[in-house]
């Protein structure tokens, strides 16, 4: 059971956890934690107010993260009571305002040390969880993951060493069957030597995977603070509906667009195990939220989802020597590759290629670089729209009941086939609320009651 910043964000909420873990103690959970909510961000605010030298500001924001953490504990425990925790709680603080001081002192911030920094978010939201969940009548015993999730040195990014961690995971087992519930701060980890990593922003759902796949877990359930996956943007559809399952593969489609749910590839270790994933609402218990499976039962419905993405920018490159050279696509790659822009639709005729990227800033420099190979032209304020369903692989005619919907909008760029399970075109960005609700309208106005609420 992983619960993230949200679902810790206070007293409250944490309250809200223990009850969540409480009514799942017979099937034996191991929770993983997120650091509160946005304290990630306010840690790396202070590490990087240190790098410059601005030791008072990062000393002030780490001040207020104390005070927070202290409200939080002593709402949840009680004050006097827990005086253990409280002067746990302060060395933390004690040894954060240490490291920031050394950082600004140096006037230098390297990826070693903001992992160091960043590492405590986690750390503090287990060790007050812990606590918190004795004081609730659960059996926890809390885990520090720089001890559990070993990985490589690569810094901000770490990875998991899969083999060292199921090892480690076994010496945990033993506890976990006498009926112990383990609590760990995700998405940090430690190397061999022991110093702390971690794993890439929002990895603690990656944390959870490792340890579910690892235990083989029956489950791995995501906790967040909304219903699941929904078929579209609530705000752009209210009649969106929750999707109860949906394949990895889907999910793996719909993470780019922003479904900020949690992100497939951080649950693959899991997935490939063929351990259901399943993404809950902590403020909303009792929703079912959505499933996701490696493989999903064949459903009625064409389509899972719509999702759209603004903020793009087409680039079209026309070059007429394109025209039976070998070659020249990876050139253009490679200026792409060079400025780390990452490209998303393609799209190629005999002598043009038309790309979209979702960064901007580097858009004059690779326009520039890309000058001597071909004549080059942008547009911004595109979106793209991808509509996701395994089904539309054996589906004639999807096309044409996709565009015949939105048939007076004006269509810039279309891809299908890639992963043949997503349908994928570039509009306007002004264009997307009305073609959204369209197609929408078009699609999940009747839906297999298996598959969507
Ligand atoms: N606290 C980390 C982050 O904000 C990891 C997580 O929440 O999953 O990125
Ligand atoms: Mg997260």
């Amino acid at each position: 059971m992983k619960f993230g910043g949200t679902s810790v964000e206070d007293a409250t909420a944490i309250d809200r956890v223990a009850s969540i873990v409480k009514a799942r103690l017979s099937e034996h959970p191991f929770v993983v934690v997120s650091a509160m909510a946005k304290v990630t961000d306010q840690l790396l605010a202070m590490a990087a107010a240190a790098g410059r030298g601005e030791r008072e500001q990062a000393l002030d924001i780490c001040r207020s993260l104390r005070e927070r953490h202290y409200t939080t504990a002593g709402e949840l425990l009680g004050t006097g009571l827990h005086t253990d925790l409280h002067s746990e709680l302060g060395a933390e603080f004690d040894s954060l305002d240490e490291l920031l001081r050394g950082i600004a002192a140096v006037g230098e911030l390297t990826p070693r040390t903001s992992d160091y920094v960043v590492s405590f978010g986690e750390r503090l939201s287990s060790m007050i969880a812990t606590p918190a969940f004795l004081a609730r009548d659960i059996p926890a015993t809390l885990i520090d993951a720089r001890q559990l999730i070993i990985t490589d040195t690569q810094h901000s990014r770490a990875v998991p060493q899969v083999d060292e961690i199921n090892d480690r995971l076994d010496r945990i087992r033993p506890l976990i069957e006498k009926g112990r519930v383990p609590i760990m701060g995700g998405f940090i980890g430690a190397t061999r030597e022991g110093v702390p990593t971690t794993i890439g922003r929002g990895g603690s759902d990656f944390s959870a995977a490792l340890v579910g796949a690892g235990l083989n877990a029956e489950r791995i359930e995501i906790w967040t603070d909304v219903d699941g996956m929904k078929t579209t943007d609530p705000r752009i559809c209210a009649d969106a509906r929750r999707i109860k399952v949906i394949s990895f593969e889907e999910a793996a489609e719909l993470a780019y667009f922003g479904a900020k749910v949690l992100h497939p590839a951080t649950v693959l270790p899991a997935v490939e195990k063929n351990i259901p994933v399943l993404v809950l609402n902590s403020r909303n218990p009792d929703n079912q939220g959505t499933r996701i499976l490696s493989r999903t039962p064949r459903s009625r419905s064409l389509f899972k989802a719509i999702a759209a993405k603004n903020r793009i920018t087409i680039i079209e490159i026309v070059a007429a020597r394109m025209l039976m050279a070998h070659g020249f696509l990876a050139k253009v790659f490679e200026i792409f590759a060079r400025h780390r822009c990452a490209v998303d639709v393609v799209s190629t005729s005999e002598v043009s290629i038309s790309l979209t990227v979702d960064s901007n800033e580097a858009i004059p420099q690779i326009a520039a670089d890309l000058e001597p190979l071909a004549f080059v032209k942008y547009s911004g304020r595109k979106a793209i729209v991808c509509m996701v369903g395994e089904n539309i692989r054996e589906t004639a005619g999807v096309a044409a009941q996709v565009f015949d919907a939105i048939r007076d909008i004006n269509v810039r760029m279309i891809s299908q086939g890639a992963s043949e399970i997503n349908l994928t075109f570039v509009i306007d960005e002004a264009d997307v609320p009305e073609a959204v609700r369209r197609l929408h309208a078009r699609f999940f106005a009747e839906v297999d009651p298996e598959v969507f609420d």
